[in-house]
């Protein structure tokens, strides 16, 4: 039986592609590519030739069985996506999931990823941190998704396009309050790498100002609440609120 391979990518910059994922592209029989033609290029620039097969979020699911067929019949496949590591908000999941259920190994070629990558130079607290995809692209879901983790304490992270970072910031503002610690990686280990640090409030106006403030790839990063932001912590009894409380009621 064959071996799935994991592979990240680049998020940007071509070297950050391991010396590993290099060997292991060209070794396998196979690839599995969220877009080919993105992927084509990567593997023409190593000078890799090898069969692909689309594997994007649309057909999945139809394209599954075929990629477990190979390694079924012993070949070696490797799955990557346009940018980063596959399955961290791009397709994989399904074949990951059914690659395991029948008993194939699978095994990952870690490497680049947005969201690590990020984090690791933003300056937040990393100890505990809650990624969430993208948020919504409405305006009312995503403040509603927005809401739903203003109490949160760890980090939050977030994937958004950049024709809705600053409404996004935004938002965030809103639901979060103006001082709430923000951090917006954009283009990271590309040439106009930058990182926006501060209150909501500031970083809003700081990408106004930046006539390259809504272009590129962006991750947001947002400091968690204040564990007196936070209230009960859920199923945490929050001793110094509650001791305040009482405190307060003493004559
Ligand atoms: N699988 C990828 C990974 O491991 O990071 C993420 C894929 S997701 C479809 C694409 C999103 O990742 C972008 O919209 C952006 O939010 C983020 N992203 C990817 N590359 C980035 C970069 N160089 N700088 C900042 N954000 C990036």
């Amino acid at each position: 039986q064959g071996t799935l391979y994991i592979v990240a990518t680049p998020i940007g910059n071509l070297e950050d592609l391991s010396p590993r994922a290099v060997r292991v592209l060209s070794d396998v029989a196979v690839i599995a590519a969220e877009d080919t033609r993105h992927s084509g290029r990567l593997l023409q620039h190593l000078g890799i030739s090898k069969p692909l097969i689309a594997l994007h979020d649309h057909n999945e699911r139809g394209r599954v069985q075929g990629i477990l067929d190979h390694l079924l019949a012993g070949a070696d496949v490797a799955l990557v996506s346009d940018a980063g590591t596959p399955l961290i908000s791009d397709p994989g999941y399904v074949l990951v999931r059914e690659a395991r259920a029948e008993g194939l190994r699978v095994t990952p070629v870690p490497g680049p990823c947005a969201l690590i990558a990020a984090l690791s130079a933003a300056g937040l607290p990393t100890d505990r941190f809650l990624f969430s995809g993208f948020l919504p692209a409405k305006r009312s879901g995503r403040r509603a998704a927005l809401e739903a983790l203003r109490k949160e304490t760890a980090t939050l992270v977030f994937y958004e396009s950049p024709h809705r970072i600053v409404d996004t910031v935004m938002d965030i503002a809103a639901v979060m309050g103006e001082a709430r610690e923000v951090v917006l990686g954009r283009e990271i280990t590309k040439t106009f790498e930058t990182f926006y640090s501060g209150a909501v409030a500031e970083v809003h106006a700081a990408l106004l100002e930046d006539p390259h403030g809504n272009r590129g790839e962006f991750v947001v990063m947002v400091r968690g609440a204040d564990k007196s932001e936070a209230g009960l912590v859920a199923g945490e009894l929050d001793v110094d609120r509650l001791l305040g409380l009482l405190m307060a009621e003493l004559p």
